[in-house]
C-alpha cells in the first residue's frame, strides 16, 4: 500500500464509495489522507451538566512563536458548542402540530444533573439512541421556556473500548458530498490511519523539520484529522503548507536545473539589421522596449537556453519586442515560433508580423486549429498608405512540411503548435504569448519537441500582461528571468475609469451613444455567456462553489438582445464568446475591427491582446466577478489611439466592499499594484486561475504568504546546492517526481 494506491483497493471502500470519493477529487490513498478538514469543532471539553450555560464565545488562541516566523497568521477560534457525557434516561418524539414539526426530546443525566436534548424533524434520533445508553452530545446550549436544553446536538454512543470520534474531542469537519459525510471520513480515518501512517516514511529533511519546528509526517497527518488541540491542528496545517510549497520550489528549481543542463544555439546579434528594422517602424521604441529587447538578444547570444518572462501591461508593446527576437533569429538562419492562447490573437500576431516585417524576406505562416495560412510579403499591397498583407491559404500538410524543412522562418499559432506532427528544421526561439494561459508542461513540450538534430533546444521567451508580484512569479514561473516593460508608448492618454450605480445606467448609455455617433466603438464585457451556469468560463478564478450573485450575473446573450433591440437599435451590435466557432469569431472580430459593428458584447475572450484602435469605451458588467488585474487588462482594450478613452464599471451587488475594491482600479498607477490587491483580497487563484494547478487548497492559500514562499525557496535552494540530485533524499526525490505529474504550474 502506498499513497498512489487507488481508493478502490482500500479496505472499506467499494465502488459506490469510490465513486463518491472521486467526486471530491479523491482518487488515491494519498488524496484521501490529504483530504484535510477545512475546519474543526472543539467538543473536547466535557462540561458537567450542572455547569452548562447558554452559548457564548470563548477566548481566542494564537500560534506559537516558531510558527509565526513562517508568516502563519493568528486567528481567533470561536466556540459556542458544549459537549456533555451522560446516560439517556428517556427519549420520545412528539408532533408539534402548530409548527408542523416532529420534535424528539431526550433526557440525559450525569452525576451533576440532567438536561434535555432536542432535535427537530429528525425522528430517526429515537432509533439512534436508547434509554440506558451512555452518550456524548455536542451542541449549542439554549435557554427555553422550561430551562436549558441542547439544540439538535451531534451524538455519539460512548464506547469504553475506543476513543470518541464525533464528540468529546476536537472534531474534524470535511468537505462532504451526498452520501459521504464527515462522519464517514472520521470513521475511516479512525480505523485505518494508524496503519497507513505506519507504512509511510518522512520525506522532508530532518534538519528542516527541526529548524522550523514542523510536525513529522505521521504526527501531522494524525493531528490534522484528530488533533489533540487547536494548536496542534494548526501546526499540522502549517507543516502541510510548508511541505507543499517546499515541493513546488524543489520541483521548479529542478526543472530549471534540467533546462540549464541543455544547450541552445548561440545566436549573434545582428545589430545593424535590427537598427534598420527599428528605424523603419512608424513609431519610436520606448526605452523599456529597447532595454527588454536588448536583454533578450543578449540571452540568445549565449549557448545556455534563455528562459525569460517579459511582463508588461496591456498595450505596452510586447509583440514588437518578441518580433525583434524573431527577426534576429531569421537574420542568423534560425526559425522562430510564437504560440498564442486564442485563434484571434494568433491571427493578429500573424498580421502584425506580416506588416511590420514586410521589408525583410522573412517567411511567416499561421497554424491554428482550423485555418492554415501562409503569407508571402510579395503578395501584399499598399492601401491608403497602409500595407495590407494578402494571405494565401495552403494546406496544413504543406505548412508542416515547410516548417520541418526550415522553409518557414516564423510560425505563429495556437496550441496546435504543440502537436506531435509539428516539427522544425532549426528552431532558435519560442515565444509564448499570454503565457498564464498555458501550463509549464505545454511550454516545456514546445521546447523539448523542437530539439534540433544537434540536440539544441530553442530559447524561450514567455510574455504576460498579468502583473504578478515578484516572489510569487519566482515560484510559479520557476526561475524565469524577468524583463519588465514598465513604460507605455507615447501619446496614449490615461483611460478615464468610473464606477456606476445601477440607476446611472441611462447616463452611461447616452454617453456611449454620443461617442458612437462620432465613429467610435464600444466593448461590453459580461461575466457569463448564457443564462445558466456555464462552467467553461471558470477561468475567472472564482471559487467553485459559486454564489447566487454568479448565477445572476449578466450574460452576453441577454445583454446582446437588450442592447441591440432596446438601447442601441440604430447601431450594429454583435456578440462573441469562447464557444463560437473559430471562423465565426474571426469574422466578428474582423467586422468590429473594420467598424462594421459598433458595439461588441463579449465574455473575457477579448481579455487578451486584441487590438481595436477605434474602440474608446469599455463597459464592464458584473465587475465584482473579475479580478482587479483582469479588469485592468480589459481596460487595456481601449485607449489604443490618441482619442480619450473610458472604462465604465457596473457591479451587480453595489455593496460598500465591492465599491471599495473596485475603486482601487481608479487610483492604481499600474497593474502591479492591482495584482497585489487581488492577491490580498481574492488569493492567488484570481491571478493565475486556480483550477488547473493541481496543488492542494492549503498550498493555494499559502501562495499569498510571501514569507513562507521565501523561506521554502531558500531551503529548497540550499538543499539542491548540497545535493543537486537528491541522492541522500530518495523518498523526497520520488515525492517530487510524483508531485511533478500532478501539478501544472505556469
Ligand atoms: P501588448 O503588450 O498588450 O501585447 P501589443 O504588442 O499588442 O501590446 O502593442 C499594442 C499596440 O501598440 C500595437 O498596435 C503596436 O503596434 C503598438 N506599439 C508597440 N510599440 C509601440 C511604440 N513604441 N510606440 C507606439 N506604438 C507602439
Ligand atoms: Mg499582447
Amino acid at each position: 500500500m502506498n499513497l498512489e494506491t487507488p481508493v478502490l483497493n482500500l479496505m472499506g471502500v467499494g465502488p459506490f464509495v469510490a465513486k463518491k470519493l472521486n467526486r471530491l477529487g479523491i482518487k488515491t490513498l494519498g488524496d484521501l489522507i490529504y483530504h484535510l478538514p477545512f475546519r474543526y469543532e472543539d467538543f473536547s471539553n466535557i462540561t458537567p451538566i450542572a455547569k452548562l450555560k447558554p452559548a457564548s464565545t470563548k477566548a481566542s488562541r494564537s500560534v506559537s512563536k516558531s510558527q509565526a516566523v513562517l508568516g502563519f497568521s493568528k486567528k481567533p477560534i470561536l466556540n459556542e458548542i458544549s459537549c456533555i457525557r451522560g446516560l439517556v434516561k428517556d427519549i420520545e418524539s412528539t408532533r408539534a402540530w402548530k409548527k408542523q414539526m416532529e420534535i424528539t426530546t431526550a433526557i440525559v443525566e450525569d452525576s451533576t444533573g440532567t438536561i434535555r436534548a432536542v432535535w427537530f424533524n429528525q425522528p430517526f434520533m429515537e432509533q439512534n439512541l436508547r434509554v440506558g445508553q451512555e452518550v456524548y452530545l455536542a451542541g449549542k446550549v439554549k435557554l427555553g421556556k422550561t430551562g436549558l436544553f441542547l439544540s439538535s446536538p451531534i451524538y455519539e454512543i460512548a464506547d469504553g473500548s475506543r476513543d470518541s470520534r464525533h464528540t468529546g474531542r476536537i472534531v474534524p469537519i470535511y468537505q462532504e458530498t451526498v452520501g459521504l459525510t464527515s462522519r464517514w471520513f472520521r470513521n475511516f480515518f479512525a480505523k485505518n490511519l494508524n496503519q497507513i501512517i505506519g507504512s509511510q516514511k518522512e520525506f522532508l529533511p530532518l534538519e528542516v523539520l527541526k529548524q522550523y519546528n514542523l510536525l513529522p509526517f505521521g504526527q501531522a497527518i494524525w493531528q490534522a484529522h484528530f488533533p489533540e488541540s487547536m494548536e496542534t491542528a494548526q501546526k499540522a496545517k502549517n507543516r502541510f503548507a510548508f511541505e507543499e510549497l517546499f515541493l513546488i520550489e524543489l520541483f521548479v528549481l529542478r526543472e530549471r536545473m534540467k533546462i540549464n543542463q541543455q544547450k541552445s544555439p548561440s545566436i549573434p546579434i545582428k545589430a545593424d539589421e535590427i537598427k534598420k528594422f527599428v528605424d523603419s517602424l512608424p513609431f519610436k521604441l520606448t526605452d523599456s522596449q529597447r532595454k527588454c529587447a536588448w536583454q533578450i538578444l543578449k540571452d540568445m547570444e549565449k549557448s545556455g537556453p534563455m528562459s525569460r518572462l517579459l511582463e508588461g501591461d496591456v498595450g505596452s508593446g510586447k509583440t514588437l519586442v518578441a518580433l525583434i527576437g524573431a527577426l534576429n533569429c531569421f537574420k542568423n538562419g534560425y526559425q522562430s515560433a510564437i504560440m498564442a492562447p486564442t485563434e484571434i490573437l494568433a491571427f493578429q500576431h500573424f498580421k502584425t508580423a506580416a506588416i511590420l516585417l514586410r521589408k525583410s524576406k522573412i517567411r511567416i505562416a499561421l497554424l491554428t486549429g482550423k485555418r492554415d495560412e501562409i503569407i508571402s510579403q510579395k503578395l501584399g499591397y499598399e492601401k491608403d498608405g497602409q500595407f495590407m498583407p494578402e494571405t494565401i491559404e495552403i494546406s496544413r500538410t504543406k505548412i508542416l512540411e515547410r516548417a520541418k524543412k526550415g522553409e518557414i522562418d516564423l510560425l505563429i499559432g495556437t496550441h496546435s503548435l504543440i502537436q506531435d506532427k509539428v516539427k522544425f528544421g532549426n528552431l532558435g526561439l519560442v515565444v509564448v504569448d499570454e503565457q498564464h494561459r498555458f501550463g509549464v508542461a505545454q511550454r516545456a513540450k514546445l521546447c523539448s519537441k523542437t530539439k534540433s538534430s544537434q540536440g539544441l533546444i530553442p530559447h524561450l521567451l514567455s510574455m504576460t500582461a498579468t502583473p504578478i508580484p515578484r516572489t510569487l512569479a519566482l515560484t510559479i514561473y520557476g526561475d524565469l528571468d524577468l524583463s519588465l516593460l514598465d513604460q507605455m508608448p507615447q501619446g496614449r492618454k490615461p483611460i478615464i475609469t468610473e464606477i456606476f450605480t445601477p440607476d446611472e445606467r441611462e447616463k452611461a448609455y447616452s454617453f456611449i451613444k454620443e461617442h458612437l455617433k462620432k465613429g467610435e466603438q464600444c466593448f461590453v464585457i459580461c461575466p457569463r455567456i448564457e443564462p445558466r451556469a456555464d462552467l467553461s468560463e471558470a477561468h475567472l478564478g472564482l471559487p467553485l462553489g459559486r454564489s447566487n450573485s454568479w448565477t445572476n450575473a449578466k450574460t452576453v446573450k441577454e445583454e446582446y438582445e437588450k442592447l441591440s433591440k432596446e438601447i442601441f437599435p440604430e447601431f450594429k451590435v454583435a456578440f462573441i464568446h469562447g464557444k463560437l466557432k473559430v471562423g465565426e469569431k474571426e469574422k466578428i472580430m474582423r467586422d468590429f475591427k473594420n467598424n462594421r459593428t459598433q458595439i461588441l458584447v463579449s465574455t473575457s475572450v477579448v481579455e487578451v491582446g486584441v487590438d481595436i484602435p477605434q474602440a474608446t469605451i469599455i463597459l464592464i458588467e458584473g465587475a465584482e466577478h473579475f479580478g482587479l488585474a483582469q479588469i485592468h487588462q480589459f481596460r487595456g482594450r481601449v485607449g489604443r489611439n490618441d482619442i480619450q478613452s473610458y472604462c465604465f464599471l457596473f457591479a451587480d451587488s453595489p455593496s460598500k466592499n465591492t465599491k471599495a475594491r473596485l475603486s482601487a482600479i481608479i487610483k492604481a498607477k499600474n497593474g502591479f499594484e492591482l495584482a497585489e490587491k487581488d492577491l490580498e483580497i481574492r488569493g492567488p487563484g484570481s491571478l493565475i486561475g486556480a483550477k488547473q494547478w493541481g496543488i492542494s487548497d492549503i498550498a493555494m492559500a499559502s501562495l499569498n504568504n510571501l514569507q513562507l514562499i521565501e523561506t521554502t525557496r531558500t531551503e529548497a535552494k540550499a538543499l539542491l546546492t548540497k545535493d543537486p540530485f537528491l541522492r541522500q533524499y530518495t523518498v523526497l526525490s520520488q515525492k517530487i517526481a510524483n508531485f511533478g505529474q500532478r501539478i501544472h504550474l505556469e
